[in-house]
Protein backbone atom coordinates (compact mmCIF):
# COMPACT_ATOMS: atom_id res chain seq x y z
CA UNK A 1 0.00 0.00 0.00
CA UNK A 2 2.09 3.17 -0.97
CA UNK A 3 -0.54 5.91 -0.66
CA UNK A 4 0.47 7.52 -3.72
CA UNK A 5 -3.04 9.45 -3.03
CA UNK A 6 -1.97 11.22 0.00
CA UNK A 7 1.05 11.57 -1.21
CA UNK A 8 0.14 13.46 -4.20
CA UNK A 9 -2.10 16.06 -1.87
CA UNK A 10 0.80 16.68 0.77
CA UNK A 11 3.15 17.82 -2.40
CA UNK A 12 0.45 19.78 -3.79
CA UNK A 13 0.08 21.66 -0.77
CA UNK A 14 3.49 22.21 0.18
CA UNK A 15 3.94 23.50 -3.78
CA UNK A 16 0.85 26.49 -2.47
CA UNK A 17 2.89 27.06 0.42
CA UNK A 18 6.23 27.70 -1.26
CA UNK A 19 4.23 29.56 -3.70
CA UNK A 20 3.16 32.07 -1.18
CA UNK A 21 6.12 31.60 1.76
CA UNK A 22 8.90 30.95 -1.17
CA UNK A 23 11.12 27.78 -0.38
CA UNK A 24 11.80 28.19 3.50
CA UNK A 25 8.31 27.99 5.32
CA UNK A 26 7.44 29.03 8.44
CA UNK A 27 6.34 26.15 10.87
CA UNK A 28 3.71 27.60 11.73
CA UNK A 29 2.09 27.68 7.43
CA UNK A 30 3.14 23.85 8.19
CA UNK A 31 1.59 22.95 11.72
CA UNK A 32 -1.61 23.65 9.87
CA UNK A 33 -1.24 20.50 7.71
CA UNK A 34 -3.18 19.93 4.89
CA UNK A 35 -6.70 18.47 3.82
CA UNK A 36 -6.62 14.77 2.72
CA UNK A 37 -10.55 14.48 1.78
CA UNK A 38 -12.14 16.47 4.18
CA UNK A 39 -9.77 15.52 6.30
CA UNK A 40 -6.66 17.41 8.18
CA UNK A 41 -3.46 15.79 7.92
CA UNK A 42 -0.37 17.22 9.74
CA UNK A 43 2.87 17.93 7.33
CA UNK A 44 5.74 16.40 10.13
CA UNK A 45 6.72 15.13 13.17
CA UNK A 46 9.25 17.79 14.58
CA UNK A 47 9.40 15.67 17.86
CA UNK A 48 10.30 12.16 16.34
CA UNK A 49 12.01 13.40 13.09
CA UNK A 50 10.08 10.11 11.29
CA UNK A 51 6.11 10.59 10.54
CA UNK A 52 3.47 8.81 8.95
CA UNK A 53 -0.30 10.73 8.53
CA UNK A 54 -1.74 7.68 10.78
CA UNK A 55 -5.13 9.43 10.38
CA UNK A 56 -5.27 8.78 6.88
CA UNK A 57 -2.56 6.41 5.39
CA UNK A 58 -3.50 2.90 4.84
CA UNK A 59 0.15 1.63 4.09
CA UNK A 60 3.11 1.69 6.41
CA UNK A 61 5.62 3.99 4.80
CA UNK A 62 6.61 7.20 6.46
CA UNK A 63 5.35 10.20 4.28
CA UNK A 64 8.00 12.78 5.49
CA UNK A 65 11.26 13.08 7.49
CA UNK A 66 12.65 15.94 8.94
CA UNK A 67 15.88 17.91 10.71
CA UNK A 68 15.48 20.39 13.27
CA UNK A 69 16.88 23.85 13.00
CA UNK A 70 18.97 22.95 15.85
CA UNK A 71 20.99 20.72 14.04
CA UNK A 72 22.37 22.68 11.60
CA UNK A 73 25.58 22.27 12.92
CA UNK A 74 24.99 18.62 13.26
CA UNK A 75 23.31 18.40 10.09
CA UNK A 76 22.41 15.19 8.32
CA UNK A 77 25.84 13.64 6.74
CA UNK A 78 26.08 14.65 2.95
CA UNK A 79 27.75 12.33 0.91
CA UNK A 80 27.83 12.56 -3.47
CA UNK A 81 24.97 10.14 -3.49
CA UNK A 82 22.76 12.11 -1.09
CA UNK A 83 22.23 12.40 2.52
CA UNK A 84 22.42 9.72 5.67
CA UNK A 85 19.45 10.24 7.95
CA UNK A 86 19.94 8.68 10.91
CA UNK A 87 17.46 5.97 12.94
CA UNK A 88 14.94 7.17 15.71
CA UNK A 89 16.48 5.12 18.51
CA UNK A 90 19.11 2.62 18.35
CA UNK A 91 16.25 0.26 17.45
CA UNK A 92 15.55 -0.51 13.81
CA UNK A 93 12.40 -2.36 14.27
CA UNK A 94 10.85 0.60 16.16
CA UNK A 95 7.43 1.97 15.05
CA UNK A 96 9.14 5.37 13.53
CA UNK A 97 12.53 3.10 11.87
CA UNK A 98 10.07 0.63 10.24
CA UNK A 99 8.24 3.14 8.68
CA UNK A 100 11.65 4.74 7.29
CA UNK A 101 12.50 1.29 5.98
CA UNK A 102 9.29 0.46 4.73
CA UNK A 103 9.50 3.53 2.42
CA UNK A 104 12.49 1.50 1.27
CA UNK A 105 11.08 -1.66 0.20
CA UNK A 106 7.88 0.21 -1.59
CA UNK A 107 10.14 2.72 -2.88
CA UNK A 108 7.62 5.32 -2.09
CA UNK A 109 8.46 9.21 -2.51
CA UNK A 110 8.55 11.42 1.04
CA UNK A 111 8.88 15.02 2.25
CA UNK A 112 12.56 15.64 3.37
CA UNK A 113 11.87 18.76 5.65
CA UNK A 114 15.30 20.62 6.27
CA UNK A 115 15.56 23.19 9.17
CA UNK A 116 16.87 25.98 7.47
CA UNK A 117 16.60 28.50 10.60
CA UNK A 118 14.43 28.73 13.43
CA UNK A 119 10.98 27.85 13.20
CA UNK A 120 11.57 27.72 9.02
CA UNK A 121 11.86 24.67 6.94
CA UNK A 122 12.34 23.92 3.42
CA UNK A 123 10.22 20.89 2.17
CA UNK A 124 12.21 18.77 -0.85
CA UNK A 125 10.11 16.73 -2.84
CA UNK A 126 10.33 14.09 -4.02
CA UNK A 127 13.12 12.50 -1.41
CA UNK A 128 13.44 8.77 -2.11
CA UNK A 129 15.15 6.08 0.81
CA UNK A 130 17.55 4.91 -1.35
CA UNK A 131 19.14 2.10 1.05
CA UNK A 132 18.84 0.85 4.10
CA UNK A 133 22.04 0.21 6.46
CA UNK A 134 20.29 -1.50 9.73
CA UNK A 135 23.48 -2.09 11.21
CA UNK A 136 24.56 1.60 11.12
CA UNK A 137 21.41 2.68 11.76
CA UNK A 138 20.83 5.26 9.30
CA UNK A 139 19.39 5.25 5.47
CA UNK A 140 20.52 6.98 2.40
CA UNK A 141 18.11 9.78 1.05
CA UNK A 142 18.08 10.56 -2.68
CA UNK A 143 16.31 12.76 -3.98
CA UNK A 144 13.90 12.92 -7.37
CA UNK A 145 12.11 14.98 -9.83
CA UNK A 146 8.45 16.52 -10.44
CA UNK A 147 7.32 15.67 -14.20
CA UNK A 148 4.69 16.32 -16.10
CA UNK A 149 2.18 19.57 -16.57
CA UNK A 150 1.28 21.34 -13.55
CA UNK A 151 -1.62 20.42 -12.53
CA UNK A 152 -0.88 17.01 -12.64
CA UNK A 153 2.91 16.25 -11.70
CA UNK A 154 4.35 13.35 -10.92
CA UNK A 155 7.17 12.20 -8.71
CA UNK A 156 9.97 10.29 -10.50
CA UNK A 157 12.95 8.30 -8.86
CA UNK A 158 15.65 8.68 -11.00
CA UNK A 159 17.06 4.96 -12.07
CA UNK A 160 20.12 6.31 -13.44
CA UNK A 161 22.79 6.91 -10.66
CA UNK A 162 24.51 9.82 -12.67
CA UNK A 163 21.60 11.80 -12.94
CA UNK A 164 20.65 10.92 -9.27
CA UNK A 165 23.83 12.45 -8.08
CA UNK A 166 23.41 15.23 -10.60
CA UNK A 167 20.48 16.16 -8.53
CA UNK A 168 21.62 15.10 -5.42
CA UNK A 169 24.25 18.03 -5.97
CA UNK A 170 21.55 20.94 -7.03
CA UNK A 171 19.45 19.72 -3.87
CA UNK A 172 22.60 19.67 -1.43
CA UNK A 173 23.71 23.25 -2.59
CA UNK A 174 19.86 24.55 -2.29
CA UNK A 175 19.98 23.02 1.47
CA UNK A 176 24.03 25.52 2.04
CA UNK A 177 22.77 28.07 0.07
CA UNK A 178 19.30 28.16 2.44
CA UNK A 179 21.17 27.41 5.60
CA UNK A 180 23.49 29.99 5.13
CA UNK A 181 20.83 32.51 4.53
CA UNK A 182 19.29 31.27 7.52
CA UNK A 183 22.16 31.99 9.73
CA UNK A 184 23.19 35.28 7.96
CA UNK A 185 19.79 37.26 7.47
CA UNK A 186 18.29 36.95 11.44
CA UNK A 187 21.89 38.39 12.01
CA UNK A 188 21.37 41.66 10.08
CA UNK A 189 17.99 41.95 11.61
CA UNK A 190 16.83 40.76 8.34
CA UNK A 191 17.58 43.72 6.35
CA UNK A 192 19.97 44.71 3.46
CA UNK A 193 22.88 45.51 5.32
CA UNK A 194 23.27 48.31 2.59
CA UNK A 195 19.40 49.87 2.13
CA UNK A 196 18.13 48.60 4.99
CA UNK A 197 15.08 47.14 2.75
CA UNK A 198 12.91 44.68 5.79
CA UNK A 199 11.18 42.37 3.30
CA UNK A 200 12.70 38.55 3.66
CA UNK A 201 11.51 37.69 0.38
CA UNK A 202 14.04 40.27 -1.18
CA UNK A 203 16.77 39.14 0.80
CA UNK A 204 19.78 37.24 0.08
CA UNK A 205 22.93 35.93 1.62
CA UNK A 206 25.96 36.87 0.01
CA UNK A 207 28.92 35.38 0.06
CA UNK A 208 31.51 37.82 0.89
CA UNK A 209 34.20 35.18 -0.62
CA UNK A 210 33.00 32.83 -2.80
CA UNK A 211 31.27 29.44 -2.01
CA UNK A 212 33.37 26.74 -3.94
CA UNK A 213 33.47 24.97 -0.61
CA UNK A 214 29.75 24.42 -0.60
CA UNK A 215 29.72 21.34 2.27
CA UNK A 216 31.81 23.85 4.21
CA UNK A 217 30.48 25.39 7.30
CA UNK A 218 27.75 28.70 7.08
CA UNK A 219 29.78 30.94 8.37
CA UNK A 220 27.97 34.45 9.37
CA UNK A 221 31.29 36.44 8.76
CA UNK A 222 31.72 35.10 5.38
CA UNK A 223 28.53 36.56 4.32
CA UNK A 224 26.56 40.00 4.09
CA UNK A 225 22.43 40.42 4.19
CA UNK A 226 21.48 42.09 0.81
CA UNK A 227 18.49 42.96 -1.53
CA UNK A 228 18.24 41.00 -4.28
CA UNK A 229 19.35 44.02 -6.07
CA UNK A 230 22.49 44.65 -4.05
CA UNK A 231 23.16 41.43 -4.13
CA UNK A 232 23.78 41.22 -7.85
CA UNK A 233 25.09 44.59 -7.59
CA UNK A 234 27.77 42.72 -5.30
CA UNK A 235 28.43 40.04 -7.24
CA UNK A 236 28.98 42.34 -10.23
CA UNK A 237 31.21 44.16 -8.85
CA UNK A 238 29.15 47.53 -9.48
CA UNK A 239 29.10 47.68 -5.62
CA UNK A 240 31.38 47.16 -2.89
CA UNK A 241 32.28 47.05 0.40
CA UNK A 242 35.67 48.15 1.78
CA UNK A 243 37.09 46.63 5.33
CA UNK A 244 35.92 49.57 6.93
CA UNK A 245 32.39 48.72 5.88
CA UNK A 246 32.27 51.72 3.67
CA UNK A 247 30.52 51.23 0.80
CA UNK A 248 31.87 51.67 -2.94
CA UNK A 249 29.61 52.35 -6.35
CA UNK A 250 31.39 51.40 -9.25
CA UNK A 251 32.59 54.00 -11.07
CA UNK A 252 31.09 52.45 -14.02
CA UNK A 253 27.66 53.30 -12.22
CA UNK A 254 28.28 56.80 -10.66
CA UNK A 255 29.50 58.19 -14.06
CA UNK A 256 26.02 56.89 -15.84
CA UNK A 257 22.99 58.59 -15.44
CA UNK A 258 20.18 56.63 -16.21
CA UNK A 259 16.65 57.06 -13.47
CA UNK A 260 15.64 57.04 -10.38
CA UNK A 261 16.75 53.62 -9.32
CA UNK A 262 20.46 54.12 -10.64
CA UNK A 263 19.85 57.03 -8.51
CA UNK A 264 18.77 54.50 -5.90
CA UNK A 265 22.19 52.61 -5.97
CA UNK A 266 24.73 55.78 -6.58
CA UNK A 267 23.10 57.21 -3.37
CA UNK A 268 24.70 54.70 -1.10
CA UNK A 269 28.16 55.68 -2.12
CA UNK A 270 30.39 56.46 0.96
CA UNK A 271 27.95 54.76 3.60
CA UNK A 272 28.42 52.15 5.89
CA UNK A 273 26.72 49.05 5.73
CA UNK A 274 24.69 47.98 9.21
CA UNK A 275 26.90 45.30 10.32
CA UNK A 276 25.80 42.55 12.87
CA UNK A 277 26.86 44.25 16.87
CA UNK A 278 27.74 40.50 17.86
CA UNK A 279 31.97 40.01 17.05
CA UNK A 280 31.57 36.71 15.92
CA UNK A 281 29.05 37.73 13.28
CA UNK A 282 30.45 40.70 11.59
CA UNK A 283 32.17 40.63 8.39
CA UNK A 284 35.69 39.56 8.79
CA UNK A 285 38.12 41.79 7.79
CA UNK A 286 40.42 39.69 5.65
CA UNK A 287 37.89 38.33 3.04
CA UNK A 288 36.40 41.90 2.92
CA UNK A 289 39.91 42.82 1.96
CA UNK A 290 40.21 39.94 -0.33
CA UNK A 291 37.26 40.74 -2.13
CA UNK A 292 37.50 44.86 -1.91
CA UNK A 293 40.91 44.33 -4.25
CA UNK A 294 38.68 42.46 -6.55
CA UNK A 295 36.27 45.01 -6.68
CA UNK A 296 38.89 48.10 -7.19
CA UNK A 297 40.48 45.85 -10.26
CA UNK A 298 37.46 45.68 -11.92
CA UNK A 299 37.21 49.04 -12.05
ZN1 LIG B 1 19.64 46.75 -0.64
Amino acid sequence: MRDDDVRSSCFAALDVLQAKWGADVPYAALSEGFNFRGRRVPFLNRAYGIYRAANVQRGSAALSVNSSPKQIRYQDEQTPDGVLYRYQGADPENHFNRWLRSAHLLDVPLVYFVGTRPNHYQPIYPTFVEEDFPAELRVLLTFGKMRGPYDEREPVHIPDEIERRYVVREVKQRIHQAQFRGAVLPAYQDRCAICRLREVRLLDAAHIVGDAEEAGEPLVSNGLSLCSIHHRAFDEDLVGVAPDLRVHVSSRLLDDEDGPMLDVLKGFHGSTIEAPTKRLWRPDRERLELRFVRFQSAG
